[in-house]
């Protein structure tokens, strides 16, 4: 039997204007696999992760993590994901160490565990000089990376990256290419990458499934 992580059944999004976002789209995610949500923009792809992640409201059908419903369950659910969203979010007046140790606190984590996981997930992500600095001193390469590393913070089993590389210089994003290989082969995470390039899709996934206008047309 397939040991899916992530099951979207029918999935349905109709915006409060009217826009069909999602058109009853079925996705399933094999544990620890690397998978790619290819498509052009206004397809369906962060409106899929916002309703995966609580952010966004479904219209009708269903999703569930490790077989527990994302609106049942989502306390359970949220814990067990990692959002790197598209737009970056950081609060410009802080030093990486302080909005990752805030950052684990959300979820929980004692703040000798959040400090230590800090040292780790930066040096991994090539940041481990950048420690103490603050989010306005760094370059948008920096950043972007910081976005990610708020996503490990709580380690979470799946981690999910919206246009993880858009606007990133190509050294960073082989760079970062390298990160996430690591995170699914080495810690066996599951990795849900939504991308417009083809060729990081390919480069990275084991599984790539097209969406484009709301619906799923290729897996
Ligand atoms: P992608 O991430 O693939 O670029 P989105 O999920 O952001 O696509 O958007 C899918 C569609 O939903 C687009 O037509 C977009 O204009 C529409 N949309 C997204 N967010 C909203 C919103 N808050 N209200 C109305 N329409 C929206």
């Amino acid at each position: 039997m397939m040991d899916n992580i992530i099951e979207i059944n029918n999935l349905r999004k109709i915006y409060s204007n009217g826009n069909e976002a999602l058109k009853g789209i079925n996705i399933n995610i094999e544990r620890g696999k690397f998978f790619g949500l290819l498509g052009p923009n206004g397809a369906g792809k962060t409106t899929t992760i916002g309703i995966l992640t609580g952010l966004i409201n479904l219209t009708s059908g269903n999703v569930k993590v490790d077989g527990l419903d994302v609106l049942k369950d989502y306390k359970k659910t949220r814990k067990m994901i990692g959002l790197s969203p598209q737009e970056i979010n950081l609060d410009v007046f802080f030093t990486i160490k302080e909005l990752l140790v805030f950052q684990g606190g959300y979820y929980g984590l004692s703040l000798k565990e959040s400090k230590k996981r800090v040292d780790n997930i930066l040096k991994d992500l090539g940041l481990g000089d950048k420690i103490n600095s603050k989010v306005r001193e760094l370059s948008g390469g920096m950043k972007r990376r910081v976005q990610i590393a708020k996503a490990l913070i709580h380690d979470p089993e799946i981690i999910i990256l919206d246009e993880p590389t858009a606007g990133v210089d190509i050294e960073l994003r082989h760079y970062l290419w390298d990160s996430l290989r690591d995170m699914n082969i080495n810690e066996n995470k599951t990795l849900l990458l939504t991308t417009h390039y083809i060729e990081e899709a390919e480069i990275l996934c084991d599984e790539v499934a097209i969406i484009d206008d709301g619906e799923i047309i290729a897996q």
